[in-house]
């Protein structure tokens, strides 16, 4: 059986849209589960839109995501190299190949160079958007014989070389998702393979490459289905057998509109920045636009690939919901070693002004207790400063039932007969916290709720939160009478 081998293959133009992981995605769980291997291919050829930086964004974007491609461009030390055996994998480095197919498509009259100028070509276009036609290429250089037109190149003139597309003839594709399509390419275009400058279209040159890297299934964005047909012309063209296709629905957002920059984070820099977890990203974005067979939500990498399939992708584009996301993710944050959380937090908090690195490497199991207490509340780790805030600085009471809480009678009872606890020992551990309040209630008589919460409420300045004997070991002996003097003296 021939190997299952797949590619994802964007522009370096900027950084990875998360339409574009969810590309690479698909791309990936479609290999592994099916044994074959998945390629990187960089897509360079449109030299206008290369933007410095954008192949190395793009490499650590996927490995950040777990997306663990076998073949292509890499990151090792610092740099971009390439490994497989199809290589070069970075399309500007291949352009000797693609003027060998270029130029057997002119030999077998497929192909033609067209010497049109641009101001041709722009009069031409306002011409037929005034009749109302498509804009189209009106074939005058077609007929220009290759002598002819390799003499001309020969003494200077620039040409481009465009498709020779036959007169109203169907091109048929079946697609995996969209099922059968038929174009007449008499509503096609003879497209531009390479121009003038030696650089091939992308058109010309993903049909080459897919064909050398042996690519079996192009799983990409619907975006690019209207250029398909040009692309099955080409294999055709080219006596070549094609590969299979999938176009995906896109990535919407709640209004149904595709997922833009102006909406807010697109980039998957950006969802890593605000603290989602690549599990959790991957795990919800597999879900926008393909769904398990029995509808199951939180799926490991590993269990994606187990039940992933074509036929389970949607033909309406999948609404990106970032509620949904967040349940997901804090699914993930309760999961993560506890370490691991540590680290991930410990820059929002030094970033927050709410401790200093020193502190950090000093109190490592501070930090943990710190962060098991307030996980269950996460949803990602950009929340983890405003939901610990409260265990920093001076106690700051601003709700309204806190406020009720402590103008209790008893307040005074209650935090006499705590601060009289904690006077009586060195320091607030595990043990102390347990158990206080155990003695407080026996000593005062109050019970319930009249003992948790305006205990809670003079030492953290609210009602409700996270378990209320982690919260005493965080604060601490010092911190704990602090607090209760300032509500005592009031
Ligand atoms: N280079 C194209 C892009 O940037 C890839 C299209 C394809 O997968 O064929 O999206």
């Amino acid at each position: 059986m021939t190997e299952v081998r797949l590619r994802f293959a964007p522009s370096p133009t900027g950084y990875l849209h998360i339409g574009g992981l969810r590309t690479a995605l698909y791309n990936y769980l479609f290999a592994k589960a099916n044994q074959g291997k998945m390629v990187l291919r960089i897509e360079d050829t449109d030299r206008t839109r290369f933007v410095e930086g954008a192949i190395e964004g793009l490499i650590q974007s996927l490995k950040w995501a777990g997306i663990d491609y076998d073949e292509g461009v890499f990151m090792e030390d610092g740099k971009v190299v390439e490994k497989g055996d199809y290589g070069p994998y970075i399309q500007s480095e291949r352009l000797d190949i693609y003027q060998k197919y270029v130029d057997q498509l002119l030999e077998d009259g497929h192909a033609y160079y067209c010497f049109c100028s641009k101001d041709r070509l722009d009069h031409l276009r306002e011409e037929q958007k005034i009749k109302g036609q498509i804009p189209r290429y009106d074939g005058l250089c077609r007929s220009i014989p290759l002598e002819e037109a390799r003499e001309r190149i020969a003494k200077g003139e620039k040409a481009v070389v465009r498709l020779k597309l036959p007169e109203n003839m169907d091109i048929k594709f079946h697609d995996a998702v969209r099922g059968d399509i038929t174009i007449n390419t008499n509503e096609m275009d003879d497209q531009v393979l390479m121009k003038s400058d030696g650089f091939p279209t992308y058109h010309m040159a993903v049909v080459v490459d897919d064909h050398l890297m042996k690519i079996t299934h192009i799983v990409r964005g619907e975006e690019w289905l209207p250029s398909t047909p040009k692309h099955i012309y080409l294999y055709d063209c080219l006596g070549w057998e094609k590969p299979q296709y999938v176009h995906l629905p896109g990535v919407l957002n709640s209004d149904h509109k595709k997922l833009s920059k102006r909406q807010g984070d697109v980039s998957v820099e950006d969802f890593k920045n605000r603290g989602y977890l690549p599990e959790g990203l991957i795990n919800y974005l597999a879900l926008v636009g393909w769904s398990p067979k029995d509808n199951e939500e939180i799926l490991s990498m590993k269990d994606l690939i187990d039940q992933f399939s074509f036929d389970r992708v949607s033909k309406a584009g999948g609404v990106f919901d970032k509620n949904k996301l967040d349940w997901v993710n804090a699914h993930y944050i309760k999961e993560l070693p506890i370490d691991d959380l540590v680290d991930l937090s410990i820059p929002e908090l030094v970033k927050a002004g709410l401790i200093s690195q020193d502190f950090a490497q000093g109190h490592r199991d501070w930090l943990k207790l710190l962060l098991e207490t307030v996980r269950e509340s996460l949803s990602r780790i950009e929340e983890v400063p405003e939901k610990t805030a409260f265990l920093f600085g001076d106690l700051e009471v601003t709700e309204e039932e806190a406020k009720d809480q402590l103008a209790s009678d008893q307040i005074k009872d209650l935090l006499g007969a705590l601060k009289e606890e904690l006077e009586a020992v060195d320091q607030v551990d595990e043990e102390f916290a347990k158990t206080v309040m155990k003695r407080i209630q026996k000593k005062t008589g109050i019970k319930g709720k009249g003992l948790y919460m305006p205990t809670r409420a003079a030492i953290t300045g609210n009602v409700h939160g996270p378990e209320l004997s982690n919260i005493m070991e965080l604060l601490g002996k010092d911190k704990m009478l602090e607090r209760i003097n300032q509500i005592l003296n009031k």
